[in-house]
């Protein structure tokens, strides 16, 4: 794999901790790469990334690795809200436009390359490889309704909801514990379920937030599979994927 060292952004400072486990994937919104270099590596702008991908594939390394890159900006994952420590932020050569233009191959092809690089050198686990609108759902939207996730989770590169069988007696078992805890309506359950599996579930007060959050997880795992709005599919969905990690941490 190729990188190019050509350009380089003055924008990043030290690492507070040096223990990389995150992946955050963003698009530009620039019209070109050319435009995106520019704008990545001015120190007037403050913002950065580890890599730049092009539409034709090309792969730009702004920051090295053990920098911090400010790519994130005010965000939250799993209680940890200084995540451009311990990640490393990938920008796409990407301009959502009105006609719902795709991401071309070459960059998607680029970007698998790059991102089983980063995994295996830094043993970055699946459910860690986020999106900007992931671990910041009431800013950002990228990598937006076009990202095809779905090619990720195929290849095992991030994560996948699995159907289980045989749950009833767990589910019995975490009913007793949601009566007790006070979590009984769906709404309670869908943010606690949220919050479990990272998301930022704090002063969710607002129903718009919820929306808003909600929105984001279908962006990302095409929960209802028209533009109908299907409350139950996306109760279903997330209550699966809590019980897809609590299952495979108590096979740990
Ligand atoms: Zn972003």
């Amino acid at each position: 794999m190729k990188l190019i060292h050509k350009f380089k952004s003055p924008n990043f400072n030290k690492r507070i901790s040096n223990k990389i486990n995150l992946i955050i994937i963003h698009y530009t919104a620039l019209k070109s790469i050319n435009e995106s270099i520019e704008y990545l590596c001015a120190k007037k702008n403050r913002v950065s990334a580890h890599y730049l991908i092009s539409k034709t594939g090309a792969i730009y390394n702004l920051v090295p690795e053990n920098q911090r890159a400010w790519h994130a900006g005010e965000s939250y994952w799993k209680g940890e809200k200084d995540i451009n420590s311990q990640s490393i932020g990938i920008e796409l050569d990407y301009l959502p436009l009105k006609n719902h233009n795709k991401y071309t191959k070459e960059l998607i092809n680029s970007l698998i390359k790059l991102l089983k690089l980063l995994i295996k050198k830094y043993k970055i686990k699946p459910h860690n490889i986020l999106g900007h609108s992931d671990v910041a759902p009431y800013r950002k939207i990228d990598p937006g309704t076009n990202f095809p996730w779905h090619i990720f989770e195929e290849k095992k590169i991030s994560f996948k909801i699995k159907k289980l069988s045989n749950v009833s007696e767990i589910k019995n078992v975490l009913n007793n514990w949601y009566k007790k805890n006070q979590i009984n309506s769906k709404e309670k359950k869908i943010i606690f379920w949220l919050g479990y599996i990272g998301y930022d579930v704090r002063n969710l007060r607002k129903k718009y937030k919820i929306n808003q959050l909600l929105s984001i997880y279908n962006s990302r795992y095409k929960v209802y599979k028209s533009n109908f709005y299907n409350k139950k599919n996306i109760f279903n969905v997330i209550e699966l994927h809590f019980l897809n990690i609590i299952l495979t941490k108590l096979k740990k």
